[in-house]
């Protein structure tokens, strides 16, 4: 096997019916994994998706539609990624929400809902993936945190407060994980041009009377130097070099990738 070959391995991408997730999937699968998909949307379009990944790649791509608000859903979908596949060896936590508001304002529910998919739905598909991979002696952990996993901006709270801890939870669990084979790192991107970053810029062009496409440039202008966003392709890239076997050595390390905002 060769060392950025991933051939054979099973991986879990949460909330990779769009965006980051569903690049890292495309990645993960075009590295020889088998995948289980997992995310909101149309079940049409995410099967159209699924299939295709499918037949580009020959892989073994399956979907599971676990709420990752829900303890016991983050359970059962890894238990359906063992059982479809007879084992986990790669976890992405990646699924994620933001809300933009004042914390004076902040909604209780949304901070709720923040905390519960962006931190605590990485802590339980670690509980439950974690022991088998150490069984097995090799696994890999991934958790989609952020730039804001590592420095913050105004009305982000929830967002930021999680992320923040999902950059703990990674260190805590490369600590507990060190020498058996299984690491435990965090991919820090920033701004990245998904539905999630383009609902921020319509309400940026909304609240400031821009156009979509000068709204997008004031923003990036602000905070990342390189002025272009992130490819979610890039993102992927990372993540299969994370889990290969030149990786071995990286582990509880918070990785920006993010035209060089946290340079600042
Ligand atoms: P996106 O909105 O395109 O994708 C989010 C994914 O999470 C979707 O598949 C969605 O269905 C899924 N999801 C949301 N709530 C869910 C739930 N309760 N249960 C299961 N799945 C759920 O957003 P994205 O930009 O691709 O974000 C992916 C990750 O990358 C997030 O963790 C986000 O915080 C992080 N991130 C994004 C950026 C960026 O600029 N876009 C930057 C840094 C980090």
């Amino acid at each position: 096997m060769g060392k950025l070959d991933l051939n054979g391995r099973r991986a879990v991408v949460t909330g990779s019916t769009s965006g980051i997730g569903a690049a890292v999937a495309a990645a993960l699968a075009q590295a020889g994994c088998s995948v289980m998909l997992n995310g909101f949307g149309d079940s049409s379009d995410i099967e159209q998706a699924r299939a295709a990944l499918a037949i580009s790649t020959g892989r073994d791509i399956r979907f599971h539609d676990a709420d990752m608000r829900d303890p016991a859903a983050i359970g059962g979908l890894i238990d359906a990624a063992e059982a479809a596949f007879g084992g986990v060896d790669i976890l992405v936590n990646n699924a994620g929400i933001q809300h933009v508001s004042p914390i004076e304002l902040f909604p209780i529910q949304q901070w709720n809902d923040i905390l519960a998919v962006n931190l605590s739905a990485a802590f339980h598909g670690i509980r439950r993936a974690l022991p088998g991979m150490r069984d097995r002696g090799w696994g890999r952990i991934v958790n989609t945190a952020s730039i804001h996993g590592l420095v913050a901006s105004v009305d982000k709270a929830a967002y930021i407060a999680a992320k923040h801890g999902l950059v703990g939870l990674t260190k805590v669990v490369a600590l507990e994980a060190a020498g058996s084979g299984v690491t435990c790192n965090a991919i820090c991107p920033g701004s990245t041009h998904t539905p999630l970053v383009q609902t921020q810029i319509e309400l940026y062009a909304d609240q400031q009377g821009l156009d979509l496409e000068t709204a997008a440039r004031e923003r990036l202008a602000a905070k990342q130097p390189s002025q272009a966003f992130v490819k979610t392709e890039d993102i992927g890239a990372l993540a299969v070099f994370l889990c290969s076997d030149a990786a071995q050595q990286i582990t509880g390390a918070a990785l920006p990738i993010d035209g060089g905002w946290t340079a600042q």
